[in-house]
């Protein structure tokens, strides 16, 4: 067993590119989720491997989140991707785990409680469909082990369809990853990689077969590599608008470009972990604020304001709209205040119906930031909390 986790540790170290969730890689911006180790500490698992340093924490279907192992099946690669460290030009040790081998060593990691599931992904090894098979054979392995909780499958570009709808009746998640917002992005990053007939059409099964009802609970997903193809954040969020009109579509990751060393890319500046955190700021306002894309405010070179969080520069872009009255305000007007989120609307909501919200320390404790006193009026008072206070939330990555 020794050996097959000396194997697993390598594959997913090899993985740590992969964006599954925001915050996965520990360098980088995070949601509530975040970056998490095991349930017990390597040293009483009695493991060489050391699954915490490749483990993140997912959202369940369910509510609630569970550390995920997340890990490649082979880091050989037949593609030469510039930002990658596993293409195929590139000098480095490779290695592959069987599904067998895979299967095995998730079971020894969930009995152990190190682990409540795993992503898994691969290089491309002889072509989109084989290393689909191998990918569906490790899941089903798995599932056969009679495991039930959160399994997350990679579906590589240009699979058949019948082994995408296998792939979506094993997994809780699946996801395509973009990498890049149009075709021509992709050109200058992934040469081997088709954006419409392998990207996109893959990304199009998906979304046919859960309107046929092959639903994975936890929906697809996809990633875009930020700052490595000279896309403009407009540019970005452009697709992910689109993306989020197809059927099951839950979320974009925006995984932030950092140079490996013998690659064509290796003196690139690093993507500043500030832009990926605005990146999601606007997602959010696209997915769950009811803002659509020609709200969001955007520069004249595409980019979104870095000092300050989109929905606090769309808010003092609009001081017409506001105050805005707490106690009459309804969701979606509400959304709009900096400061408040979708929880804190709901709770506001159901807080009114007892009694008017008049005290400013009683929308703090429903969870509204300081600032969101600037942009109300509590019973038609007007009662900020100044300046100092309102001003933590221009830096921060929290609700916008
Ligand atoms: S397909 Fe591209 S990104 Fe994926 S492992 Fe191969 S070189 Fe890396």
């Amino acid at each position: 067993m020794v050996d097959v986790f000396d194997k697993l540790g390598r594959m997913a170290r090899a993985a740590v590119y992969d964006a599954a969730a925001p915050g996965d890689n520990p360098d980088r911006a995070s949601d509530r989720c975040g970056y998490g180790g095991p349930l017990l500490p390597a040293r009483e698992l009695h493991l060489r491997f050391r699954p915490e340093n490749y483990i993140f924490r997912a959202k369940l279907p369910s509510g609630g989140c569970a550390p995920v192992l997340k890990v490649l099946m082979t880091n050989v690669c037949e593609n030469n991707c510039a930002y990658c460290a596993h293409r195929q030009d590139r000098d480095i040790p490779r290695d592959t785990i069987s599904p067998e081998e895979l299967a095995r060593a998730l079971d020894e990691l969930v009995r152990r409680g190190a682990v409540g599931g795993a992503f898994i992904s691969s290089g491309d090894a002889g072509g989109a469909a084989r290393t689909m098979d191998r990918i569906i054979a490790a899941a089903e392995l798995i599932r056969r082990r009679g495991f039930v909780g959160y399994l997350h499958l990679k579906i590589m570009p240009g699979s058949e369809e019948e082994q995408i709808r296998r792939a979506m009746e094993l997994a809780t998640r699946v996801s395509v990853n973009l990498e890049a917002p149009t075709a021509e992005h992709l050109g200058r990053i992934a040469p081997d990689k088709r954006f419409e007939d392998g990207i996109m059409s893959s990304v199009k099964t998906v979304a046919k077969l859960i309107s046929r009802g092959v639903r994975p609970p936890a929906g697809h997903t996809t990633q875009f590599v930020v700052g490595a193809a000279g896309e403009s954040d407009v540019e970005l969020l452009t697709a992910a608008d689109g993306l989020y009109r197809i059927d099951g579509m839950r979320r974009a990751y925006y995984s932030g470009f950092a140079p490996v060393a013998n690659t064509p890319l290796e003196y690139l500046r690093p993507t500043p972990v500030r832009r990926e955190g605005r990146l999601y700021q606007a997602d959010w306002l696209l997915r769950m604020y009811g803002f659509s894309l020609d709200e969001l405010p955007f520069g004249t070179d595409g980019a979104l304001p870095q000092d300050v969080n989109p929905k606090l520069a769309w808010a003092r872009a609009r001081p017409n709209l506001f105050p805005i009255e707490v106690n009459t305000a309804d969701r979606g007007e509400l959304l709009r205040v900096p400061g408040v989120g979708p929880i804190i609307a709901k709770r506001i909501i159901e807080t009114r119906r007892a009694g008017k919200i008049r005290e400013p320390a009683t929308l703090l404790r429903l969870g509204a930031r300081p600032l969101a006193l600037e942009y109300v009026t509590l019973d038609g008072a007007y009662r900020p909390v100044g300046e100092a206070t309102s001003g933590q939330l221009e830096l921060g990555f929290g609700t916008p």
